[in-house]
């Protein structure tokens, strides 16, 4: 005779309930320890990007598929992501930090608003002049500011240069956007480490005099400018040309017509470059997520999704774009001042153009 036989109806029922209570607490851990883990798959990225390009949506759902790291995207035009980075403080979700511009990068560093990494993958993807001397940013794609031209009012040869912008001779021809703009601070700064800051003062002043129009617009604005005879020579972004190549608007293709494109500074120092950049947020909540996804950003596959978005170059070397408006623009030799140089020399910038009265 067994064991159960000796126990009474109540002993029985009391061991029924003992175990019953047992299998439900194991049920419970093992429950728990799978809500466990589905929150540890769950894990999140936490992206603060100047950036809108609809290409981005297969970037980021790219890095989500190879790591199962979801993304949560906040998008803001630069200053306000700035702002709003600066007002959450120490409290700041966030992890990644996307900006344009090395003048805004390197502005951002020194507002304490990103954490230096070490990382190799970057160091050895990222040409060290397109990256923060300390880990803190690191630029993940290139764009040219180039000069364009009324084809029917100057040669290739009157404008070739940046400097030949303040020649006397072109007195009344020059659109230009605010000095005060990143675009225009980052070039004059690279003038500035190039040539000194006497000169560069003096080239911002012939450029004052030279101006057909009080400084105003965007980049496009200045395009079409030119193109409408507004005056006969400016300064653009690459990617902003690109667009107008690539549109299928009759007005686009007008302009696109008329206007000359050129890349400045070929037989001295080269075409001023700058960079679309990302960073570690200061107090980034999921930090090895963040590095995660910046090297990934350094990744040929993302590389392409990254610099196709705007019409840009990739940082990385040998990466393939099929962007055939961008490749007819062909190849030129970039500026070799690093950006992080740039930076540096912005305040310098903005005193010198105050001086001389360009706005
Ligand atoms: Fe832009």
């Amino acid at each position: 005779m067994g064991r159960r036989a000796t126990l009474g109806r109540g002993e029985a029922w009391l061991e029924f309930s003992l175990r019953a209570v047992v299998v439900v607490a194991v049920l419970a851990s093992i429950l728990s320890a799978r809500q466990g883990s589905a929150q540890a798959r769950e894990a999140v990225l936490n992206l603060y990007s100047a950036r809108h390009y609809q290409t981005d949506e297969a970037l980021y759902a790219n890095f989500t598929k190879q790591t199962g790291v979801k993304i949560n995207r906040i998008e803001l035009n630069d200053d306000a992501l700035l702002q709003r980075l600066k007002s959450e403080g120490a409290n700041s979700p966030a992890d990644v930090v996307l900006l344009v511009d090395a003048a805004r990068l390197w502005r951002a560093q020194q507002d304490g608003l990103f954490q230096p990494i070490q990382s190799k993958v970057l160091n050895e993807r990222i040409p060290a002049n397109l990256r923060a001397d300390d880990g803190s940013w690191y630029g993940f794609s290139t764009r040219a500011r180039v000069i364009v031209y009324d084809k029917a009012k100057l040669k290739p040869e009157d404008v070739d240069t940046y400097e030949k912008l303040a020649d006397p001779k072109l007195k009344g021809m020059v659109c230009t956007r605010s000095g005060s703009h990143p675009y225009m601070l980052s070039l004059i700064a690279a003038m500035i480490e190039r040539n000194g800051e006497a000169a560069t003062e003096k080239w911002a002043r012939g450029v004052v005099a030279n101006m057909a129009r009080d400084p105003k617009g965007g980049d496009t604005d200045q395009i079409r400018a030119v193109a409408a005879g507004e005056c006969a020579v400016a300064l653009t972004n690459s990617y902003y040309w690109v667009r107008l190549l690539r549109s299928a608007d009759p007005k686009d293709k007008e302009v696109v017509a008329k206007v000359g494109y050129l890349w400045p500074n070929q037989a001295t120092s080269g075409t001023h470059i700058n960079v679309s950049g990302g960073a570690v947020a200061r107090h980034a909540p999921n930090r090895d997520h963040a590095i995660r996804f910046l090297e990934y950003l350094a990744s040929p596959e993302a590389q392409a999704y990254f610099a196709n978005g705007n019409n840009e170059w990739p940082v990385v070397k040998g990466v393939n774009l099929d962007n055939p408006a961008l490749a007819a623009l062909g190849s030129f030799k970039a500026e070799t001042v690093p950006v992080s140089a740039i930076g540096r020399s912005t305040a310098a910038a903005q005193r010198l153009l105050d001086r001389v009265g360009y706005r």
